[in-house]
């Protein structure tokens, strides 16, 4: 069931989405070699509740009988998503994939930034880059009159055109009151096809990009989603909501990397 928005739940899924961004902006301020997840974990669930809000993350069930034990997703280098919060420390080169969403007056938020930490190869910043491009080219297609599959589609040739994989398994979705809701958004599929998308509908979009295969695996803590050949992946997600013309972005990366070019 796919439920289309009022103005009044657009305005309030952007408070709860930008509490998202400001949420991914502390972290940023902290994220550098010899921090752990753990510690991003700590800051990030203090900063929701602090502002009023739940972390949804935390508890989530999955269909294993488990419930995620940390407020954020932290997915670092070959994990894809769901990597849950350790206390390794990040190391110079690596990247991590941060994934919060906030609960803030009964509206969800949901966004996901993937941080270099230190110096990143030139061939995981292209990685980094093209998945980013890839999430706004697919938000480009969020518009009145367009279908579900002209988003996939556009995620999907942007990534592939350089040779990546684009992970099947995982989607983006609807949402509102629920953090996942109808319909979902797939990272790949055909122009012209999918729902009709009307003003008012609010998705998650979140393109999950692999350097090489797009084949994947889940870890022994039935969480963490690994490449099957060890190389990285990146994920970035915004939430948006489907108007004529043009998008409407909910979610924000301007705090996040507004940091991110002080700290350079
Ligand atoms: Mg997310
Ligand atoms: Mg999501």
């Amino acid at each position: 069931m796919v439920y289309l928005k009022t103005d009044e739940e657009v305005e309030l899924l952007r408070k709860a989405n930008l509490l998202v961004g400001a949420t991914l902006a502390e972290l940023a301020k902290v994220i550098r070699p010899g921090v752990t997840t753990k510690e991003l974990d700590t800051i990030a669930e203090t900063f929701i509740r602090d502002n009023g809000a739940i972390p949804t993350f935390k508890g989530f069930p999955n269909p294993y009988g488990s419930s995620f034990p940390a407020s954020i997703c932290t997915s670092v280098n070959n994990q894809v998503v769901h990597g849950i919060p350790n206390d390794t420390p990040l190391k110079e080169g690596d990247i991590v994939s941060v994934d919060c969403g906030t609960k803030l007056n009964g509206y969800c938020g949901d966004s996901c930034y993937t941080f270099a930490i230190g110096e990143v190869s030139d061939e995981v910043k292209k990685l980094l880059n093209t998945t980013k491009e890839a999430l706004y080219k697919g938000i480009e297609q969020a518009v009145v009159g367009h279908r579900l599959g002209d988003i996939s589609n556009a995620v999907q040739t942007h990534c592939e055109a350089e040779g990546y994989g684009v992970v099947r398994e995982f989607v983006g979705h609807g949402i509102g009151k629920e953090m996942h809701e109808d319909p979902q958004v797939p990272n790949y599929g055909r122009r012209g096809n999918g729902m009709m998308l009307k003003s008012g509908l609010c998705i998650a979009i979140e393109p999950m990009i692999t350097m090489g295969t797009k084949e994947i695996y889940m870890q022994e803590d039935r969480w963490g989603i690994v490449t099957r050949d060890g190389k990285p992946a990146a994920h970035y997600e915004h939430s948006i909501c489907v108007r004529k013309g043009k998008a409407d972005i909910l979610s924000s990366f301007e705090e996040i990397e507004k940091v991110l070019r002080l700290n350079h």
